[in-house]
């Protein structure tokens, strides 16, 4: 029988690592990168063994940010922009862009199974910002932010049961699960990204 894979489980298998694009499945043994680890199509096994050029190891790092934060590369690249215009490291500023979209404070609080379900929350008017809707997935969080559930909205079915996600959250937010109100306590720093990301590849590779 086929084993199961999908699009989104072929992005990690194109990447060569975890995406996590996929809630629990992503923590499961039915993980289509655990079960089948080799770049897909008829000659992924045979590409991957290739030596990458600069330019090949530079695109990549970038799809590879790219997907695991779910943008498409117009918003991607609108970020990178806004990243490099601000003070300090181009790198890590990108970075601390894509942590601080409130799509992805939704989702690393534990309030959806993945990024993609928690770009769904946010746009049907679900979160709030210090008692404001805010349904713009790309807003930008700062430190002191308190983020919740609409009050009218916390009977919905998506948000039963949410103590039972597998989900660590950074120890700059924090979610009470009962409440079901967050606050974010920091920016986060480099330090607070667990995912082995090497961002200077993608400013070599936009300042081209
Ligand atoms: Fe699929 Fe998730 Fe595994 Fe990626 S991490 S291959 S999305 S199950």
């Amino acid at each position: 029988m086929a084993k199961y894979t999908d699009a989104d489980c072929r992005l990690c298998r194109r990447e060569g690592c975890k995406l996590f694009l996929k809630g629990d499945r992503c923590t499961s043994s039915k993980c289509a990168l655990e079960r089948r680890p080799t770049v897909p199509g008829q000659h992924g096994a045979q590409n991957a063994r290739k030596k990458q050029s600069e330019y090949g190891l530079q695109l990549r790092e970038k799809q590879k940010i790219k997907r695991y934060y779910g943008l498409l590369e117009k918003q991607f690249r609108n970020t990178y922009e806004t990243a490099e215009r601000m003070k300090g490291n181009a790198g890590e500023n990108l970075l601390m862009l894509l942590e601080r979209r409130l799509d992805n404070v939704v989702y690393r609080m534990g309030i959806a199974s993945s990024r993609a379900l928690s770009r769904q929350i946010v746009n049907h008017g679900h979160i709030t910002v210090n008692d404001r809707v805010v349904n713009i997935p790309s807003y930008v969080v700062k430190a002191g932010d308190i983020i919740s559930i609409k009050e009218s909205h916390r009977d919905n079915a998506i948000f039963k049961d949410l103590s039972k996600l597998k989900i660590t959250t950074p120890k700059w937010m924090e979610f009470d699960v009962k409440t079901l109100v967050g606050k974010i306590n920091a920016n986060p720093q480099r330090d607070d990204i667990d995912m082995n990301f090497a961002e200077h590849l993608v400013i070599e590779l936009y300042s081209k």
